[in-house]
């Protein structure tokens, strides 16, 4: 049976905004050595923004914008989102036969548009060396900024570059300080490459990054950590994430996240406030004090 103190650390905590599914969880919660977050969309805003774009001097900018723009409607990511509606503004091109459109997840989108092959996406996707030759080599600059870098390629070459930032939550950097004074490890895991990574990570103030992390090694990258770390959290917010938190001591969910997140998740955070973590690790560490 359920402990008074137990309830009354559930009880509290959902006032504040912690939804805990079960009394297991808060005991599971005092005990984290280490957490690891999602970046897009829980570190994150999860709305990026298109902020620079490059587009090769051969090809018609309005037309490779408006090509993009048109494939990138067919997916649901947050970069396609942005880069869609960054394409509104060139609808004066016409006659786009834009055909079997396929979303890699994890890599990016291709499609036909007439009979040439299209591909948008990261570097290896596209291809990593004229990736990061393109323009300069300009990815590696604007990556370093903490943008996320897609290449668009036409029939082998590539024509455009676009980067996106996605602004980090006014509560993410506090909630990191806070979690590392109480000795707690921080880990990011992230599909992006290693500089757009290192920059976000530094801006977040988290301790270890992943990069480069396809969707179905999240679950192996937190297995890593439980034996790194014995006892892991996950915070996330996505459909990809749910294996993760299912697979952590402890799955944590943002509360605007999908609902395969919400349903897999341990512990709902209300307010997509990172902040609430340490609320309730204070209360969950008295509960066991009370309890013993
Ligand atoms: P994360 O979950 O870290 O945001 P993903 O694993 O979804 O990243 O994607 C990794 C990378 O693949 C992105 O940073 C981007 O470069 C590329 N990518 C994925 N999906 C798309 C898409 N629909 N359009 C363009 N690029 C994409
Ligand atoms: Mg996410």
């Amino acid at each position: 049976s359920i402990m008074p103190a137990t309830l009354s650390a559930i009880s509290n905590s959902a006032k504040s905004g912690v939804l805990f599914k079960g009394g297991v969880h808060v005991e599971n919660l005092s005990h984290i050595k280490a957490i690891a977050f999602d970046k897009t969309g829980t570190l994150t805003n999860g709305t990026p923004e298109v902020t620079d774009t490059y587009v090769h001097t051969d090809w018609e900018k309005e037309k490779v914008f408006a090509i993009a723009g048109a494939i990138e409607k067919e997916s649901i990511h947050p970069l396609a989102k942005a880069i869609y509606a960054f394409s509104t503004d060139y609808t004066n091109v016409h006659d786009l036969n834009i055909h079997h459109v396929t979303t890699v997840s994890g890599h990016g989108v291709s499609a036909y548009v007439n009979d040439e092959t299209w591909e948008i996406g990261k570097a290896g996707f596209v291809g990593e060396k004229d990736a990061f030759n393109f323009h300069g080599g300009v990815a590696k600059q604007l990556a370093e900024q903490g943008k996320t870098i897609v290449f668009v390629k036409a029939n082998d070459e590539i024509v455009a570059l676009y980067a996106l930032k996605d602004t980090i939550r006014n509560n993410t950097k506090q909630a990191i300080e806070t979690l590392k004074k109480h000795g707690v490890h921080t880990i990011m895991l992230t599909g992006d490459n290693e500089t757009t990574a290192k920059a976000i990570a530094a801006e977040a103030g988290i301790d270890h990054y992943i990069a480069e992390c396809l969707p179905d090694e999240k679950v192996n990258h937190v297995k890593q950590l439980r034996t790194d770390y014995e006892n892991v959290a996950m915070v996330g917010d996505g459909i990809n994430d749910a294996p993760a938190l299912a697979s952590a001591n402890l799955g944590i969910a943002m509360g605007k996240g999908t609902d395969v997140a919400l349903e897999t998740a341990d512990v709902v955070l209300m307010k997509n406030d990172l902040s609430k973590i340490t609320n309730a690790i204070n209360l969950s560490g008295r509960m066991n004090r009370i309890v013993k």
